[in-house]
């Protein structure tokens, strides 16, 4: 099945069952302090939940273009390391506004995925929220009879307020969660360990592929939830993850999704794809971080220095950094992507078909700005030498940042690739002395989904993208 039959087939099963089929909402957010980037397929969606909006269609279905480089949703490390976790990503979903709830969501997830995908059900397993005494949230005893009607109960796991309880957001509509995750090792690979069904082993090809939602609560700034007026079903399925599954591979970047721009990094570079793990990495990097940019530009947001601007901007130098060492581009690329890119998507979001040639510019211009500085820049870093302890002197990583355009994150990346940290207390430091020192501050503001006061000042939040998750899957049998 071609990705493009495999985002027809949920549409159109969807629109069989009464859905409205409505388009994708932008990838850049203008009005919602709370929120730079649609990280999710519900963002759209919010005012409904809370009762704030007219309900027009009480149940729709889409593909929402997301994006998840900072704030609460941030895989940024992940991308290009792991093979299923995207900066901008497809996430198909199915919506219930106050009418059907879990009994049918969970039913209808189980048909599609068993018998319209024809997913073989010994490789699904399930979860459902075990509760929370500390919030006083019961367990989901709901949705584990639900899927009791469907899979064996061994296959229903039970999973803690992080993996079980979706929140937009620090504030916003949330719930209980019930996702379902695919076990693709080999046959072999499972037979060998326990016997036959190990569940939920932190392993690369046990992944996660949908998540279903049960809106029911609101949490607001004091931290408190409030019941919504009604209950609601949300739910997002990873576009390319389901098609990696439904193809029949290892990674979601061997699919018709990726191959497209894999195919023409690896022959720009005069490289073989999966000859050598750094110089993939790259690749699988570049090929992901272009559709943030492409589709981030495309929805309005130019790279800047302050704000959503600058988190594009960084996901692009952080591209041309690893094109350049790892695959030797040492003139600007990323842009002969973008028309690669748009012939994909027309038809799907017309948006970026429509305005290639200026979003094409956009990213050539960027690159080559960022080109001047990056050669001598990383001839800076390769000359220096951390402490004894392994640390990055903070107004070093400042020059990095001021001088060569290096921003933070980045430089923490190479520091890592050395096995260095970075003295971020100095580097914070240097960036408040600089702000000091001129009225026109630079603000770096990575953070989405934080609450803002309007009476402070926002500061800088980079942190967050230097955090590593780890994988590991925290569930329990019941
Ligand atoms: P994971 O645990 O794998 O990080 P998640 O629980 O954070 O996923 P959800 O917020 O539940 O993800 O989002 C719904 C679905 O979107 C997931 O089931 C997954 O298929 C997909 N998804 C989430 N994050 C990404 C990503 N960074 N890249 C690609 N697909 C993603
Ligand atoms: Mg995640
Ligand atoms: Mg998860
Ligand atoms: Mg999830």
């Amino acid at each position: 099945m071609t990705s493009s039959a495999i985002r027809q087939a949920f549409l159109d099963f969807f629109k069989n069952k009464g859905h409205e089929i409505v388009p994708s909402a932008p990838i850049v957010v203008k009005n919602d302090p709370t929120l730079m980037f649609t990280n999710a397929g519900m963002n759209q969606f919010k005012e409904l939940f809370l009762g704030e909006a007219p309900i027009k269609f009480p149940r729709v279905v889409d593909t929402q273009r997301c994006l998840r480089v900072s704030g609460k949703h941030n895989d940024l490390e992940e991308v290009g390391i792991d093979t299923y976790h995207h900066t901008m990503f497809e996430m198909l979903g199915n919506w219930s506004f106050g009418d059907y709830f879990k009994k049918e969501a969970i039913a209808w997830s189980w048909e599609l995925l068993t018998e319209v995908y024809k997913i073989d059900k010994d490789r699904l397993y399930v979860t459902v929220f075990e509760g929370d005494e500390q919030e006083g949230l019961p367990a989901d005893t709901e949705a584990y009879d639900c899927w009791k009607m469907h899979i064996n109960p061994d296959r229903i796991l039970k999973g803690n307020k992080k993996d079980n309880f979706w929140e937009m957001g620090e504030t916003g509509p949330c719930g209980p969660s019930s996702e379902i995750h695919i076990d693709c090792r080999s046959e072999a690979e499972r037979q060998a360990v326990d016997g036959a069904n190990l569940v939920n082993a932190d392993h690369p090809q046990v992944i996660e592929i949908w998540n279903n939602v049960f809106m029911q609560f609101n949490r607001l700034k004091d931290g408190s939830l409030q019941p919504l007026p009604a209950k609601h079903v949300d739910t997002g399925m990873g576009f390319e993850r389901l098609v990696r599954v439904l193809q029949h591979k290892t990674s979601n970047y061997d699919t018709d999704v990726f191959q497209p721009l894999i195919n023409v990094i690896a022959q720009e570079a005069n490289v073989v794809y999966g000859a050598q793990e750094s110089q993939d990495i790259a690749m699988r990097v570049m090929a992901d971080h272009v559709r943030a940019i492409a589709f981030a530009i495309a929805d309005g947001q130019l790279p800047s220095n302050n704000k959503a601007g600058y988190v594009i901007r960084r996901i692009l130098r952080r591209a041309v950094r690893y094109a350049y060492t790892f695959l030797n581009f040492k003139e600007p690329f990323l842009h002969k992507l973008v028309p690669v890119l748009a012939a994909q998507f027309e038809g799907v979001f017309n948006e970026l078909f429509a305005q290639q040639d200026f979003v094409q510019k956009v990213v050539l211009e960027e690159e080559a700005s960022f080109l001047r500085t990056l050669i001598t820049g990383i001839q800076r870093f390769e000359g220096y030498h951390a402490d004894e302890n392994k640390v990055v002197n903070g107004d070093f990583a400042f020059e990095l940042y001021d001088t060569y355009g290096f921003p933070i994150d980045l430089t923490a990346l190479m520091a890592r690739e050395k096995g260095w940290d970075i003295d971020m207390k100095g580097f914070e430091k240097a960036l408040d002395e600089q702000k000091q020192r001129s009225r026109a501050a630079t603000t770096i503001d990575t953070g989405d989904w934080v609450v803002l006061d309007e009476h402070t000042d926002t500061t800088f939040e980079g942190y967050d993208t230097l955090q590593t998750n780890t994988k590991l899957l925290k569930y329990r049998k019941i």
